[in-house]
């Protein structure tokens, strides 16, 4: 756990498409018996020790010993006929999840020697099934971020070009599934950090409909916005792995009581598909995210697909909305770092000026301006005209939504309006980072599910990433048509 900088700058370590082992493959390799998996999971063990320095992925990787454990654990499912497609799939896990008995960090200071007491239930879901989990990934302190630099524990860095961020803030995830020293990995998603990353680093990364998966054992951020779901190599992948991690938990009070659905992956029709685009959103958006999109959208009517010119006239608010909304909410999940009950606790002479240094010296920066504009939302006489106004704009943004999907089964749009920046260029202004925002945060202020495609390199040889986007509920539609065009992915290296 101590700050990792790279000293390969400038050198790119993964090519387009990202490749190494999926679940899918792993899942016939291990059934029929050519390959170990303990042999997979130690390869992964070693790949991920050496290139940790480099990319600082993860903030913990597990020691070899605790992996052998979990192999023991999957071999004997194989061997009982109990296996699943994730048995002995090396796995990897954002740190602001508990796995038992390991830290829990939230590359935070406040919390650099929490142990998790108990697994979360998406950990608890991913160890029945099999799965070995290799370790916690780096993200921007308390998911706070969108390129994985408010780490504590020093930035990730994008496998495409050491020099330039993996995007947030499940930054470190995604950097461990492009650069394959994890064949998958879970993150969470507030405004968009599984979907940022996603596309910074040219993975598939999904936000599920909010309370499809339990929050039990994440820390949380923002609890109306903050969802887990999966960063995978493939739309199968990302499929197989949210059939594991969803479903009703007693534990978490949001989360979804219906019937349980196998998201299974049917090849779609494009020639019946209705897909909803949004013409102006050409402001701040690279000309290279530009040609892609536009690209890709004449590929889909090419392909029969009916294009529904669309807008979100709320769209201009989600920033300032979603900012205010988070930061709300974070301001008062966050006062359970007193000193007393989580964590860090500096010492002093009375209670109030313990709290005060704990919190000062535990917290980074951005924590900080986010608690405080937090609190300044909710106090009595801005309340109304802050925090009140934003709740309504937020319902007017899901009315927008439900419009366009009465007309369209899906709206298609860029996961950010660039591709990966340089490291440093944003982080000391946090208005132009909140920006990279523009096209994910509407998304959890819907509460819609949204999958993050890779669809090919720009200039520089960077990953572009787009978003399927559905109404609630509909992560089967958006599996199945990401997993339907990844054959135009596959067959294109640039824009
Ligand atoms: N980038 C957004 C933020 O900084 C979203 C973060 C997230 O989804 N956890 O709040």
């Amino acid at each position: 756990m101590s700050q990792r900088h790279s000293k390969v700058e400038g050198k790119k370590l993964t090519s387009f498409p990202v490749g190494g082992l999926t679940i899918e493959k792993l899942w016939k390799l291990f059934s029929k018996g050519e390959a170990s998996i303990l042999e997979v999971n130690l390869n992964y063990l070693e790949k991920a020790n050496q290139l940790n320095d480099t990319l600082n992925a993860f903030i913990t990787i597990f020691p070899e010993e605790e992996i052998r454990k979990q192999v023991k654990t999957a071999e004997e499912m194989y061997r009982r006929g109990e296996a699943t497609p994730l048995t002995g799939v090396p796995i990897s896990v954002k740190d602001n999840i508990n796995v038992k008995g390991f830290p829990t960090t939230c590359a935070s200071k406040i919390l650099e020697n929490y142990i998790s007491p108990y697994d979360a239930t998406v950990v608890k879901k991913l160890r029945e099934a099999g799965a070995v989990i290799i370790g916690k990934t780096n993200l921007d302190e308390f998911a706070m971020g969108s390129s994985t630099e408010n780490s504590a524990f020093g930035p990730a860095k994008n496998p495409f070009d050491l020099s330039r961020v993996p995007g947030g803030s499940s930054g470190g995830s995604a950097v461990s599934v492009a650069a394959d020293i994890s064949v998958a990995s879970l993150g969470s998603d507030t405004g968009g950090s599984i979907r940022l990353p996603a596309a910074f680093c040219g993975v598939y990364g999904l936000k599920p409909t909010y309370g499809l998966v339990s929050r039990y054992g994440l820390v949380a951020f923002a609890s109306s916005l903050d969802q887990i779901g999966p960063i995978a190599k493939t739309p199968r992948d990302l499929s197989l792995l949210l059939d594991v991690i969803s479903g009703f938990d007693p534990m978490d009070s949001t989360s979804w009581k219906g019937e349980l659905k196998t998201w299974e992956i049917k090849p779609s029709d494009l020639g019946s598909m209705r897909i909803a685009f949004l013409r102006d959103i050409d402001d701040g958006l690279d000309e290279d995210v530009k040609k892609a999109y536009q690209s890709f959208l004449s590929y889909l009517e090419r392909e029969g697909a009916e294009l529904v010119e669309s807008e979100i006239s709320s769209l201009k608010y989600s920033i300032p909305v979603y900012y205010l909304i988070a930061c709300s909410e974070a301001s008062s999940n966050l006062a359970r770092y007193d000193g007393v009950r989580y964590g860090r606790r500096e010492m002093a002479e009375d209670y109030r000026s313990m709290v005060a240094l704990t919190r000062g010296r535990g917290f980074g920066n951005e924590v900080k301006r986010r608690i405080m504009l937090g609190t300044f939302a909710l106090s009595a006489g801005y309340f109304e005209e802050y925090y009140l106004k934003a709740q309504k704009i937020r319902t007017l943004i899901k009315e927008e939504l439900k419009l366009i999907f009465k007309v369209a089964d899906v709206l298609l749009i860029p996961t950010s309006p660039t591709t990966a920046f340089k490291l440093g260029e944003k982080i000391n202004d946090p208005l132009k980072m909140y920006l990279s925002d523009i096209f994910t945060t509407f998304v959890n202020l819907a509460g819609v599910p949204a999958l993050s495609f890779p669809v090919g390199l720009d200039s520089n040889g960077l990953p572009i990433g787009l978003q399927l986007i559905g109404p609630h509920f509909s992560e089967g539609k958006l599996l199945s048509l990401a997993q339907t065009i990844t054959s135009f992915v596959g067959n294109k290296k640039g824009v």
